[in-house]
């Protein structure tokens, strides 16, 4: 069987090689406990701590800032249950979007059952959230804003620094899911005028199961995890030694690696972007044009669904995604699509293509050939489609 055409980058990435040599020592002779004061705990304490530091460097953070995790949605439970916490004498108030991924909006919904008032600010038809909005909404009791800093299924890039600003002049905390920013377009966490910043290992070529939660020296949080006194007491348990290796080198190697990174998945993207549009009639892109990353697609295909589109995308062995991994599977159309105002027959013929560093000019031909004689023989099989373009 041919390789096949992997475009589900948004959902996770393949492990790089440079990433698993450089952790596999500690599955193996370097196994010790970096709690331990011997010779390979010493060594292992040595290796949570350089990775440490690659994480700090690579968002102009310090390393007593940074806190492993064990992903993307351990962070952003993390962030807004227990900053609020800290601040509970303040209020009760949390200012969210109406696009983050379910990690921060089932977390805000969980906490409205504990009694705080959550704002779910709306999205232009782009899917960009208002500053002017955010300051609006911003009360007394307001204890949190968190906004993602791109979005996972539609690729658009929020104006981070904008509502850090306004969150800074009015002392209160911010938090951004960076989960799909990291390695995709720079993230510095004092440009971007953030107190927290959550990040997952697996979204830019480094092992599942470890992320990270930046928290900015003087923010008061309580701990996630009791126990022991890993990650300063914050966050017990003996720490995951080969995924925190991994982190540290994937985000290394993506940082250094962004501008010809970005460039080139700029040129995949808009390619793709340009020779779907011209061979596919009533299709629309979804998500900003230019504040989006760099590797994100997302269409509509109307009259079709995109479950039907994905299953003979596979079959032709490329893989896509019509919304988030989570998402998939159910019937419900994406709370994304409906937040920038798609109908619901539009949202449910929704596709995501979202490219990683594997890619090639060629696969993105392939794709570009073999999507509209799919959508023709479907289209041609939906009593929804109209005779025109039967
Ligand atoms: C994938 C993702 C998460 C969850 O990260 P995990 O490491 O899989 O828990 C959170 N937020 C965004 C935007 C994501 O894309």
């Amino acid at each position: 069987m041919n390789k096949t055409i992997y475009m589900d980058n948004a959902a996770t990435t393949a492990t790089r090689p440079e990433v698993l040599e450089a952790m596999l020592p500690y599955f193996g002779q370097t196994f010790g406990n970096p709690s331990s004061i011997h010779g390979v705990g010493r060594e292992a304490r040595k290796a949570v701590e350089a990775a440490r530091k690659q994480v700090a460097d690579s968002i102009g953070a310090e390393a007593r800032e940074v806190f492993f995790t064990a992903g993307g949605s351990e962070s952003d439970n993390w962030a807004i249950r227990c900053a609020c916490a800290a601040m509970a004498k303040k209020g009760k108030h949390i200012i969210t979007s109406a696009i983050e991924h379910h990690a921060v909006l089932h977390t805000c919904q969980a906490m409205e059952k504990e009694g705080y008032r959550v704002t779910y600010l709306p999205v232009d038809e782009d899917g960009l959230v208002s500053v002017k909005d955010v300051e609006a909404a911003i009360a007394d009791d307001t204890v949190l804003i968190t906004i993602m800093t791109a979005n996972n299924e539609i690729g658009t890039i929020q104006p981070i620094a904008e509502i850090g600003e306004v969150a800074k002049a009015r002392g209160v905390l911010f938090h951004t899911d960076a989960v799909q920013a990291i390695g995709a377009i720079p993230v510095n966490v004092n440009d971007l005028k953030v107190d927290m910043l959550s990040m997952s290992g697996h979204k830019f070529h480094g092992p599942k199961g470890v992320g990270v939660l930046y928290i900015r020296k003087g923010v008061r949080i309580s701990n996630l995890i009791h126990g022991g006194a890993q990650e300063r007491g914050f966050r017990a348990g003996t720490e995951n030694l080969p995924a925190i290796v991994g982190i540290g080198k994937a985000i290394e190697l993506a940082v250094a690696e962004l501008p010809e990174y970005a460039q080139r998945m700029t040129a995949l993207r808009d390619r793709l972007i340009d020779g779907l549009t011209a061979a596919i009639p009533d299709i629309r892109l979804n998500g900003h044009r230019t504040k989006r990353l760099p590797a994100n697609v997302n269409i509509s295909i109307r009259y079709l669904e995109g479950e039907s589109i994905l299953m003979r995308l596979d079959l032709a062995g490329i893989e896509a995604s019509s919304g988030s991994a989570c998402t998939s599977g159910s019937l419900d159309p994406s709370h994304v699509l409906l937040a920038i105002g798609l109908p619901h027959e539009i949202a449910h013929g929704s596709l995501r293509l979202s490219l990683g560093m594997d890619n090639t000019p060629e696969e993105v031909e392939t794709v570009i050939s073999e999507l509209p004689k799919i959508v023709k023989n479907l289209r041609a099989m939906s009593p929804l489609t109209p005779e025109h373009l039967r």
